[in-house]
């Protein structure tokens, strides 16, 4: 079986655009490099936003780019199963708890005058910690991760980034993540799960030894690298790549649909013009 296994990860909320033909294409670049493998997931897990019809032009887009993936591709909405236990498990360590915030509940607290400006964390500002003793046992309340508990577990964390933007070893203080970082949603209300904790069940699930994505992420692999630690999961390494921006200097955004992959296609771009524009 091949060494190195890395992934493309889209979530089907809308048309791919150029940053995400940057990031698949070095993913399967690099999987290609090293003789290992380019695998396909769909990130469907909120299923308010995301549509079939997405994921089959995303998978379109893919194909036409020259991009082939081993069948059938693993389908967050089909994982439910190994998140809830993923969940249990955290349970049983005490390092979760029940969240009655809504998100006007968290803008108000965070508001106090004692609070300071809020640290901004991979989910926004870091959350005030207002239910962490309350003790909630609503089922349908969100579930978070008591970060200060689960960091006196594990200690330091850390990942190998590869990329050549940050190369090297990574280290993240039980201290730093608990107030950069702070108690993040591991089971929103809504959807039972989180983009993290699925992300991180399911690289692992998948034998991922290569986590490609976008720089903006960096913080959010600190997260990843925290449950990996407690659910006992290998870290993989990381390539962190650079974000592909518009003229303007601004993220290219989904529903920036001029940036739209098929909207260069039906302009009659060829592939090799895709990668010319990605700078690959
Ligand atoms: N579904 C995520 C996205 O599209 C995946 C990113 C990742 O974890 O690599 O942003
Ligand atoms: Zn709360």
């Amino acid at each position: 079986m091949a060494g190195l296994i890395t992934r493309f990860a889209p979530s089907p909320t809308g048309l791919l655009h150029l940053g995400h033909a940057f990031s698949a294409l070095t993913a399967a670049r690099l999987a290609e490099d090293a003789r290992g493998q380019f695998l396909l997931r769909i990130e469907d897990i909120d299923q308010t936003r995301a549509k079939p019809i997405y994921e089959q032009k995303i998978q379109d887009d893919l194909h036409w780019l020259g991009l082939d993936w081993p069948v059938p591709v693993m389908r967050q909405s089909d994982r439910h199963a190994a998140y809830d236990a993923a969940l249990a498990w955290l349970d049983s360590l005490g390092v979760t708890y029940r969240c009655t915030c809504t998100r006007g509940d968290i803008r108000v607290a965070l508001a106090a005058p004692q609070e300071g400006a809020p640290m901004i964390g991979p989910d926004g500002p870091v959350y005030p910690g207002t239910c962490r003793h309350a003790g909630h046992r609503a089922p349908d309340a969100a579930i978070r991760l008591d970060m200060a508990r689960a960091v006196a577990l594990t200690g330091p964390i850390r990942f190998v980034e590869c990329g050549p933007l940050r190369q090297g070893v990574h280290e993240f203080t039980a201290e730093w993540l608990t107030r950069q970082v702070g108690d993040i949603v591991l089971a929103r209300r809504d959807i039972g799960t989180s983009y993290h904790l699925a992300v991180t069940v399911d690289d692992a699930a998948q034998g991922v030894t290569l986590v490609t994505r976008g720089a903006d992420l960096f913080d959010a692999t600190a997260v990843h690298a925290v449950l990996q630690r407690l659910l006992d999961l290998p870290t993989p390494t990381y390539h962190h790549h650079r974000l592909i921006r518009d003229a303007d200097g601004k993220r290219l955004a989904k529903r920036d649909d001029s940036r739209a992959l098929a909207q260069y296609r039906a302009q009659g771009a060829s592939p090799a013009d895709i990668r010319a524009l990605v700078g690959l």
